[in-house]
């Protein structure tokens, strides 16, 4: 059998399918793709079509019913909402995560500061969730993310609850957090011009199964004005909507 995955790859899924118990409702079914190592990849398609339980079969949230899957041990999940703690400060919000994977006390503060100051939260060290904006705590939630360095970063249609330019200044963050870390990101998302924006490749899904892949070649910055950018979203929403 003609088999794609390589050295390379550093998320493989083979014919995986997921049924939730106890009513056998399908998550997912046979689903097949690879991530190669440092991609940047967008899974996109109409809501319950199986994007979240992608990522819960990664982080291993979930387990899948049949099929095989290739996966890192550590990967970090950023939530719509940052999912922060309300009663702990920014800072402490990113060390929980370091003082959760057993990290030497000496090595927190600094960890956890360097991916702070990262996502430009340098000045809110103190603060709580509720005394920033969503967008910050959207940062918070990727510092501490990144803070444990996971093999991958997923996201799961993280900027959904913010407004366009919040959304905005998070895609450029975003892209420069893949271009300094190298770090490879799956993200979710709902939107065809956010993916088109941000991603190396784009997975369609549909009734629960891969429908189409997308490879996108244009360089950084995207812009969405240009005509080869708008070509390319004309062609995802022909395949989207169809
Ligand atoms: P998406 O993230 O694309 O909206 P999901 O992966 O959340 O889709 O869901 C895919 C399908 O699996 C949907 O039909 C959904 O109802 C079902 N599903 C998801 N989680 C559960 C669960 N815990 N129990 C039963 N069905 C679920
Ligand atoms: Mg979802």
């Amino acid at each position: 059998m003609q088999n794609d995955s390589n050295l390379n790859d550093i998320i493989v899924f083979e014919n995986v399918s997921k049924t939730y118990q106890p009513q056998n409702d399908v998550g997912i079914k046979n689903v097949s793709f690879s991530v190669h190592k440092g991609e940047f990849l967008c899974l996109i398609g109409p809501s319950g079509c199986g994007k979240s339980t992608v990522l819960k079969i990664i982080t291993g949230l979930e387990k899948e019913t049949s099929g095989k899957v290739i996966k890192p041990e550590k990967v970090s999940m950023v939530f719509q909402n940052g999912a922060l703690f309300p009663w702990l400060t920014v800072y402490e919000n990113v060390a929980i995560a370091l003082q959760s994977e057993n990290v030497p006390k000496e090595n927190i503060q600094k960890m956890a500061m360097k991916h702070i100051e990262m996502m430009g939260l340098g000045e809110f060290t103190n603060k709580y969730p509720r005394e920033l904006s969503g967008g910050q705590r959207q940062r918070v939630g990727i510092a501490r993310a990144l803070a444990v360095d996971p093999a991958v970063l997923l996201l799961d249609e993280p900027f959904s609850a913010l407004d366009a330019k919040t959304t905005d200044e998070l895609h450029r963050d975003i892209l420069k957090v893949w271009a300094e870390t190298k770090k490879t990101i799956i993200m979710v998302s709902h939107l065809i011009e956010e993916s088109a924006a941000l991603a190396d490749r784009v997975l369609l899904m549909k009734d629960q199964t891969i429908d189409y892949e997308f490879k996108i070649t244009l360089p950084h910055p995207r812009h969405e004005q240009a005509a080869d950018f708008l070509k390319l979203i004309n062609e995802i929403r022909r395949r989207f909507f169809r």
